[in-house]
């Protein structure tokens, strides 16, 4: 099979363990105590920078797990060969999602020093937190958590949060606005619980409306302006990139490309689209690997029947997307994952996921611009276009 594309993201998972146990949790492995040794990781990467799809730039991301139960000592040899062993022309940029219960200073050191990027895992405040990211003995996380966010505010390492935003956070939009506020979180994205992997009970998804999430998001958005307290959305912004930059963007949904993104787990299996298809069975697919790294060439990957068959499926999604959803423009064929845990087959349209998050979250963006501007798109498009030809 012939693989044009770039790969903009790999994902790295060193081990699949995570130190907590989050009930909406869709990673099958968080309690394999499996590591990749850090020379192990270094033949990873010399293998990975052959690959022709890796090119120009690259953010390797660390996850699928807590990555900081690797210890910090870790990632500065990893860190280390793969500047040694990075070729000329690419640029590496790392970072780090972690859920913040093991930040010390020892890990912000690291961060500066390689200027990762860091996101941390906070559920909004205490009571909301806490009924969702608990230890496996059921206790809550939120205050080793915020001792991770003071610790890297105090050493000044930039961090986002990410937020999973659950029935009751999703009723609450003054909760989460003042926790933001009162910790100055300046920079968030949130995502809707959902319905993946072995995450298929705990999914609140099926029973949220588009307007809960956009009288969410549509009063989050007046406290910021009657507080005066500006914080980047994830959510707001990226709707907004996407309708400014529709059409080169349009192109660009890695989750839909072969090898646009790259996922390697701890060991060395190679999943492309969706990170979340990592580890995973699903009704006729035994696996979603499409090889190995250690005993796979690129060439066998691309030509993997397992890839052929995934590019058909995911392919015939996209065009149905393409002719039916009106949001396509800003969205480019939505996440596979999402199809195929929701709908039992790639070959589809509209998930829980995408009718939550790319299509309410849009309208509420599009919603704003149409009230600040006086004036509807419905309305516009069915008018002649009088200025084009005016004087
Ligand atoms: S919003 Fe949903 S239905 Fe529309 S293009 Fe995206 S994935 Fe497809």
């Amino acid at each position: 099979m012939k693989i044009t594309s770039k790969t903009a993201l790999l994902i790295l998972q060193p081990t699949p363990f995570c130190n907590i146990n989050c009930a909406y949790c869709y990673l099958p492995g968080r309690s394999d105590k499996a590591v990749m040794p850090a020379e192990k990781m270094g033949e990873l990467f010399r293998k990975v920078v052959t690959f022709p799809t890796i090119k120009d730039d690259v953010a390797v991301i660390w996850h699928a797990g807590e990555p900081l139960v690797m210890g910090a000592p870790y990632y500065a040899t990893v860190f280390e060969g793969m500047r040694a062993d990075c070729p000329e022309g690419l640029t590496i940029s790392h970072c780090f999602q972690t859920n913040g219960t093991l930040i010390t200073r020892e890990w912000c050191d690291l961060f500066l020093a390689w200027n990762v990027d860091v996101g941390v895992s906070i559920d909004g405040p205490k009571e909301f937190h806490d009924a969702v990211r608990v230890t496996r003995r059921g206790g809550g996380t939120h205050t080793k958590a915020m001792q991770g966010i003071t610790c890297l505010r105090d050493a000044g390492v930039p961090f986002h949060v990410i937020s999973v935003l659950t029935r009751r956070s999703l009723a609450d939009p003054r909760a989460m606005f003042e926790f933001y506020r009162d910790n100055d979180i300046r920079r968030i994205a949130f995502n809707i619980e959902e319905k993946e992997g072995v995450n298929q009970e705990h999914c609140f998804g099926d029973d949220v409306t588009s307007e809960e999430v956009i009288a969410f998001m549509r009063e989050f958005f007046e406290l910021m302006k009657r507080e005066q307290f500006p914080i980047e959305v994830r959510e707001f912004e990226q709707a907004l990139a996407w309708i400014r930059f529709s059409d080169e963007l349009a192109q660009s949904n890695e989750q839909v490309d072969p090898f646009g993104i790259i996922t390697i787990d701890v060991h060395g299996n190679v999943y492309t689209f969706s990170p979340e298809l990592a580890g995973y069975s699903f009704g006729d697919y035994p696996s979603f690997a499409v090889g190995n790294v250690f005993t796979d060439s690129f060439d066998d990957m691309a030509n993997s029947a397992t890839l052929r068959r995934m590019s058909d499926e995911i392919g015939r999604g996209v065009e149905l997307c393409r002719q039916e959803c009106e949001y396509f423009s800003v969205c480019g064929g939505g996440a596979p994952s999402n199809k195929i845990f929701e709908n039992g087959s790639f070959a589809t349209t509209e998930t829980v996921f995408c009718r939550l998050t790319k299509k309410a979250v849009t309208k509420f963006v599009l919603d704003v611009i149409e009230t600040a501007a006086g004036t509807s798109a419905e309305r516009v498009r069915g008018e002649p276009a009088v200025a084009e030809h005016g004087p």
